[in-house]
């Protein structure tokens, strides 16, 4: 349920609203806008009188909202969310390329590839130190001398770092990473996503493999509603029958979101795509249906690398893409960064 406040109303007013409403069990997240002011009422608001809200004279709305997300609902929060990274921020505006490598194997390559894509114009690093793999004969990743190697690549680039975390047991060991990617495969992994809404992180939530835009806000909003605000989303293709991609990438969850949701939303065109070929045309359809970023793999030596190397981009074709994506991005009135 929303409540809409009139415009003006008084501070000591809307206070003792708060606290009435407050008294019946219902939690409530305040949201001033620039236009309207909105109380969103979350938890069991079966038993709080519509009719009793109406009479309020600083009342100028009652809204039931159906979906069962909330906090991650555009209705609770009509303005975008914007999410600070580093010295800059996702969404609202801006247009982030976080790039880098699927995995971190060694510090040369992570240096080359970090250097690289600074250079041209990537605004975040990636780089998984913790893999999930489909075989537990395949490449698992560096794990904590993989962090290590990343911190060492912020300190050269200045790029913020982006790593994927696999289970809550991690946190203390992510504490200074700048971004923490929830996987594919860790969607809804609940008691992650459950500790993950206790820290103040910015969290990039990657979409289920077969999840639907309906879930993939669900756990956001397991993240939210633990008091972290600072959800990205991710949508990095989903499985269907189509065999020619790796996963068929649904463009359309851009516009769906962004009506559905206040939260920013970033494209991965590379775990869609799976071939290198196609990274580029997917990430133009992500700039053109209103995506606030992307996330590319780039590695220095596609053809030996330890994981995904078949849909990794070599540092000249991550340039070019970049100059595309300048282009394109100032044309849409945002900013790369
Ligand atoms: C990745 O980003 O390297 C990754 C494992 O992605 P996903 O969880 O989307 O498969
Ligand atoms: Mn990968």
């Amino acid at each position: 349920m929303i409540v809409i406040l009139r415009q003006n109303a008084e501070q000591a007013r809307i206070d003792a609203l708060m606290a009435s409403i407050r008294a019946q069990g219902v939690d409530i997240h305040y949201s001033q806008g620039t236009t309207e002011t909105i109380l969103g009422l979350v938890g069991d608001t079966t038993h709080v009188d519509e009719d009793w809200l109406r009479a309020s004279d600083i009342v100028a709305d009652v809204r039931r909202v159906s979906e069962p997300y909330k906090l991650a609902n555009r209705r609770f929060h009509p303005e975008d969310t914007h999410v600070p990274v580093g010295d800059t921020q996702i969404g609202e505006g801006r247009f982030a390329v976080i790039a880098g490598p699927c995995s971190v194997e060694s510090e040369s390559q992570l240096l080359e590839v970090a250097q690289a894509v600074k250079a041209s114009g990537a605004t975040c690093l990636r780089g998984g130190a913790f893999k999930p793999r489909t075989s537990p004969y395949s490449f698992q990743g560096l794990e904590n001398q993989g962090l290590e190697l990343l911190r060492e690549a912020r300190r050269v680039t200045g790029l913020p770092i982006v790593t994927e975390i696999m289970s809550e047991t991690q946190l203390d060991d992510f504490a200074d990473v700048d971004v923490i990617q929830v996987g594919a495969r860790n969607m809804q992994n609940f008691r992650l996503l459950k500790e993950l809404g206790h820290c103040k992180k910015p969290i990039l939530l990657k979409r289920g493999l077969s999840s639907t835009i309906e879930e993939l806000l669900m756990s956001a909003e397991y993240i939210l509603s633990g008091g972290n605000e600072n959800v990205i989303l991710c949508e990095r293709g989903i499985r269907t029958f189509e065999k020619m991609v790796r996963n068929n990438l649904d463009i359309s969850m851009v516009p769906i979101i962004k009506q559905k949701s206040h939260l920013p939303v970033i494209i991965d065109p590379s775990h869609a795509a799976g071939i290198a070929w196609m990274v580029e045309p997917l990430a133009r359809t992500a700039i053109a249906a209103g995506a606030d970023g992307l996330m590319i793999e780039v590695h220095n030596n596609p053809k030996c690398a330890l994981c995904d190397g078949a849909q990794s981009l070599d540092p000249a074709q991550f340039d070019r893409l970049m100059q595309d994506v300048r282009r394109r991005v100032d044309f849409e009135g945002k900013a790369l960064g």
